[in-house]
């Protein structure tokens, strides 16, 4: 020892030894240990890493960390230590070979330079791995390494009487592998980017009470109550006053309730009486909270039942700012929430508070959900990988929606490859013109469908020529009830004048399907063959004369076009628009602001509906074809089944020739034919649907460039061989030879 540089600081630990009682000792003794140890060398960080033979796992000890470098859960503070497998990472590397490696890093935004691995052997025996980090390269060089070597495992021969008390047993967390980084996959639903840290089931009161310090007397408790209260009164009214997305009405529908809870003075006094009786601050709220959340989950009317997720919400919120960031109030910015099921009104709600992305589970995931999560710009990734949901809270995650990744403890290189891929993608849009044109000139109107206000305002920044498509039922889904006919008339102007000068189509709401209202909408065994679209509206007249009048007076002075959709017969035409003339007469008797003359037009999404343009067309001002429900009716494949995504297939022979008989038939009336459906915006269908002699498309705001773009590509008549070329294959797997070779010439 005498020799060894090591020596002062092995003394100094062996001087400790002898008097552990207890497993918290042992560790204290480690610690020690490992700071002495990278005090001798300079080192920034180190750590301690037990080998568990039942799990043949490397379990993480004691650690240090002089910079925070590592987050309190890596160093086991709270939640649960990392572990190391045995190999595909350089500590179970280090374990396994038993020798002592430095690693040099030239990451930029990696905070280390090196690193050194030291196996730590209790005689012949291998016991674990102490690791070390420096800022500076090769900061481990000049170490005496077989020196060091010896102490450490001369650390380790102390051990031996203590190691009975290093009880992996204790240890139970998920197998962290932060030099591998996991990744886990799904189904893309709303593409974007989002770096962020681990939130499990983000309702859960009981995980956000697991942090709390312990509780302390009755006064410190009634105090630590009301700093919460009066930190999440204040969060919601920021909310509220935030009028996020420039939607103060949404905003409203959504926040108001738990407001109004917070406010209720019964609701509260509840708790204080409790903490008043003794019962910790969080025990009070959640022994309430959860009290009103089973009684709404008992309501026999069902819409109620989802107000039990709004008050253990609101729960959640109360006892996580009793926490370490109470002062400042808990936030979601910066978290990437993993779930089961998810609610609309949460969705937005979890946007609202600057989500960063959700993982969900893909049963339950509704066609809804993903719709609004692009209007929010929210990464979202489906996965049927139920593994995600036992990531543990504060765990690095990057989420990459576009490419269907969820990546654990990403490491630098993914984290630039994904940003560098994202950089690319916004690059790539530079491309603006006021209208859409052919190469040679032929208008093709291009506009936009949008679901919230805050799509209308993209849509105009995005150089849409109108809205082709505004889906009414968003607001109805999100409060998961009717609306007034005031509120829906608030929220409809907001739309239409967002689009000075331009047309607007407000869709009546397609409710029904897997957008059910619940509480409004019957139990129905197949829903989608079910009450759903116009014949919602037609079984509820009172409410459809609403939204009918709302829009009517929304639409003064503007363009407005009013849409039906899932129109199957001319017959609910007809039937719409007596609704449609009653109103307007009983707006005119109020002498109300309207406009007298909206465009009335329907649908066309329903195979029956396909094959009767030639009478739709004689009783409407125009057609959009909703291409999402038509090929899911003409395929049979549910277009919310993720695993029967391969066969809804656009591009099927099928569908084209029943596309091509829509533009057919409407005659002299294709000026007045658009599609919505998603495919509108596909680079190859785009430039099928102008050849067929339609010159409208509806699209997505973020795909009214990129369509613009690729029809200024091609003249008409290049246009229209793509039609003939493609209603001429007669089978998938031609057709799928045609797509790759359009791809390989064009992209
Ligand atoms: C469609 O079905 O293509 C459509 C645009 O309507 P939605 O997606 O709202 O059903
Ligand atoms: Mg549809």
């Amino acid at each position: 020892m005498i020799n060894n540089p090591y020596g002062p600081a092995l003394k100094k630990i062996s001087q400790n030894i002898a008097i552990f009682e207890s497993s918290e000792e042992v560790d204290g003794f480690l610690k020690e240990a490992v700071s002495l140890f990278m005090a001798q060398v300079g080192a920034i960080l180190g750590a301690i890493y037990i080998y568990d033979d039942t799990a043949r796992e490397l379990v993480f000890r004691v650690g240090y960390d002089k910079g925070d470098f590592w987050d309190s859960f890596r160093c086991g503070g709270k939640g649960a230590p990392s572990r190391f497998s045995l190999d595909g990472n350089e500590v179970g590397e280090a374990f396994t070979r038993g020798a002592v490696r430095y690693l040099n890093y030239d990451l930029p935004e990696y905070p280390f330079k090196s690193k050194i691995l030291i196996p730590i052997f209790r005689g012949p025996e291998k016991i674990g791995v102490f690791l070390m980090a420096h800022q500076e390269k090769k900061a481990f060089c000049p170490i005496d390494q077989a020196g060091l070597l010896q102490a450490v495992s001369q650390l380790g021969d102390m051990l031996t009487e203590a190691l009975v008390l290093i009880n992996h047993e204790q240890v139970d967390g998920e197998i962290v592998n932060f030099s591998v980084p996991q990744v886990l996959t799904g189904m893309k639903t709303s593409e974007g980017l989002a770096e962020g840290t681990a939130l499990p089931v983000w309702t859960d009161m009981d995980s956000a009470a697991e942090v709390l310090p312990p509780p302390g007397s009755i006064e410190d408790e009634s105090a630590l109550f009301e700093q919460a209260l009066s930190t999440s009164l204040r969060q919601l009214e920021e909310i509220q006053g935030s009028q996020a997305f420039g939607d103060a009405e949404m905003v409203a529908l959504i926040f108001t309730a738990q407001m109004y809870m917070l406010k209720d003075s019964s609701f509260i006094e509840k708790m204080r009486t409790l903490i008043k009786a003794g019962e910790p601050a969080f025990e009070a709220v959640r022994r309430v909270v959860g009290d009103y959340a089973d009684r709404f989950s008992r309501m026999s009317e069902v819409r109620l039942v989802e107000k039990a997720q709004d008050v253990r919400d609101l729960g959640f919120r109360m006892i996580t700012n009793m926490g370490p960031s109470g002062e400042n109030g808990f936030s979601y910015e910066g978290k990437i929430v993993l779930s089961r099921h998810i609610y609309p009104s949460d969705l937005y709600r979890l946007a609202v508070e600057k989500v960063s992305g959700l993982v969900l589970q893909g049963a339950g995931v509704t066609a809804h959900i993903s719709i609004l999560a692009r209007s929010l710009n929210l990464p979202v990734l489906i996965s049927d990988d139920k593994s995600f949901l036992s990531i543990p809270e504060g765990t690095p995650l990057l989420l990459d929606a576009g490419m269907g990744h969820l990546y654990v403890h990403p490491d630098y290189k993914i984290r630039k490859a994904a940003a560098d891929r994202q950089k690319l993608l916004e690059k790539n849009r530079t491309f603006y013109t006021l209208k859409g044109r052919t190469a040679d000139n032929v208008a093709v109107r291009v506009t936009a469908n949008i679901n919230i206000l805050k799509d209308a305002r993209e849509a105009v920044r995005q150089g849409a020529e109108g809205i082709g498509l505004y889906r009414s039922e968003f607001p109805f889904i999100l409060k998961n009830d009717f609306l007034s006919e005031e509120q829906q008339f608030r929220i409809y102007r907001s739309i239409v004048v967002s689009q000075p000068g331009k047309p607007v189509v407000l869709r009546t709401a397609d409710i029904g399907g897997d957008k059910l209202l619940q509480g409004r909408s019957e139990a129905e065994s197949n829903p989608f063959l079910g009450v759903r679209g116009i014949r919602f509206s037609l079984a509820h007249r009172e409410m459809f004369r609403d939204q009918l009048k709302a829009m009517l007076r929304a639409g003064a002075g503007a363009d407005l076009g009013i849409m039906l959709p899932m129109v199957s017969d001319v017959e609910e035409i007809l039937q719409a628009k007596e609704e449609i003339a009653l109103c307007l007469d009983q707006l005119h008797k109020r002498g109300v602001l309207h406009n007298s003359s909206p465009r009335i037009g329907a649908m066309v999404e329903l195979p029956s509906a396909a094959m009767s343009v030639g009478e739709l067309v004689a009783e409407t001002d125009f057609l959009s074809i909703g291409t999402n429900d038509l090929i899911m009716y003409l395929l049979a494949v549910d277009r919310t089944n993720e695993n029967l995504s391969h066969l809804y297939r656009s591009h099927h022979p099928a569908v084209l020739r029943v596309l091509a008989t829509i533009a057919e038939e409407a005659g002299d009336k294709r000026d007045a034919l658009s599609v919505c459906g998603d495919v509108a915006s596909d680079p190859l269908l785009c430039t099928f649907f102008v050849g067929l002699g339609i010159r409208n498309l509806s699209v997505s705001p973020a795909k009214v460039e990129p369509v613009k773009e690729q029809l200024s590509r091609f003249t008409l008549g290049e246009m229209e061989r793509i039609s003939k070329d493609m209603l001429s294959i007669r089978r998938q797997k031609d057709m799928e030879k045609y797509m790759e070779e359009f791809e390989r010439k064009y992209s």
